[in-house]
């Protein structure tokens, strides 16, 4: 699974504050301990003053005392561990609890990822988005071509093809789609379709709704390309972005010119981009500008989809 630097960087400052915060717990349970029963304050004392002599009586030869160093410490913890079990406290009380036992909240065991870490950058990836659930109804094994019209029946075997053969080949060299045409004929639905394909071979993918890009993009940056870079790192380092229904939100010049400076630098990173609208090729060009419009059309593969709305025609069906 790729994940941007940023990306990395949130789960591993996740960590640090679940460790941090462990601890503060740690300390807060110690301290009640110690107010109830100041003997355990002297055992766990006696027991460090122990672990020290042990550790420096390690290079002296003196086996027999280690020996009665190491029975003093386990006395020392079997009168702690009787205090607490006689108060009703479990006898690790004052140990450390980690979230993850078995990374012990590190993220890694060894020198690889925790099954914790796997599924923290599945839900990232995933769900910047709400695709993780969205994914396991809508992929290419649900299709069902029961759900096109006549004409759609026709028109849409090439289309899911196209889509099939890019998710199957995908590479890092910024092949990019348009999907446009009627609204509800499964345009949303085939880019499901290939995120889910990419997510499963580990690549990164990110999903918006244009409504959700332009909110994004309607925030101020101050300084120049760097600053831009640094806040929109995700959505110009993942390797596909879906940006699904285009049209639908509120533009203005500054978001659209925000929005071609993504697409453009995307380009030219060789990342792959999938823009879905339902607007006519005209109504995009006079929406998004002309420069927008010639940079997709340039390279962008276009995919125009017909035939009436399957989302409508299942309800229709389903009143019946
Ligand atoms: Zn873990």
């Amino acid at each position: 699974m790729a994940l941007t630097n940023s990306q990395y960087d949130t789960i591993m400052r996740g960590y640090d504050r679940r460790q941090y915060e462990n601890y503060r717990r740690q300390c807060a349970r110690t301290d009640e301990i110690y107010e109830k029963f100041p003997r355990i304050r002297e055992i766990q004392e006696a027991m460090s003053a122990c672990s020290i002599r042990q550790a420096e009586r390690l290079f002296d030869e003196e086996p027999d005392a280690l020996e009665i160093l190491r029975q003093e410490l386990s006395s020392l913890r079997a009168e702690k561990e009787q205090i607490l079990k006689k108060a009703g406290y479990p006898v690790d009380y004052m140990e450390m609890q980690y979230t993850c036992p078995d990374c012990k909240d590190t993220g890694y065991v060894g020198q690889k990822k925790c099954h914790c870490f796997r599924q923290k950058e599945i839900e990232l990836l995933y769900s910047s988005s709400r695709l993780q659930s969205v994914l396991e109804k809508e992929n290419f094994s649900t299709l069902s071509y029961d759900v096109y019209d006549e004409t759609q029946r026709t028109s849409m075997p090439p289309i899911i093809r196209t889509c099939q053969e890019y998710a199957l080949n995908f590479r890092k060299d910024g092949k990019s789609m348009l999907f446009y045409g009627s609204v509800g004929t499964g345009k949303t639905f085939l880019s499901n379709c290939i995120a889910k394909e990419l997510l499963d071979k580990g690549f990164s993918v990110i999903y918006f709704t244009s409504f959700q890009l332009f909110e994004l993009l309607s925030g101020a940056i101050s300084g120049g390309s760097e600053n831009f870079r640094q806040a929109y790192e995700p959505l110009l380092e993942s390797d596909l972005l879906i940006l699904d229904d285009m049209g639908t939100e509120l533009s203005n010049t500054f978001t659209v010119s925000k929005l071609f400076q993504i697409l453009n630098e995307r380009m030219l990173a060789g990342k792959s981009t999938i823009i879905s609208t339902n607007l006519s090729l005209q109504d995009f060009r006079d929406i998004y500008s002309e420069r927008v419009f010639s940079r997709i059309t340039s390279s962008y593969t276009l995919l125009k989809f017909t035939g009436s709305d399957i989302r409508i025609r299942r309800k229709i069906a389903g009143s019946r």
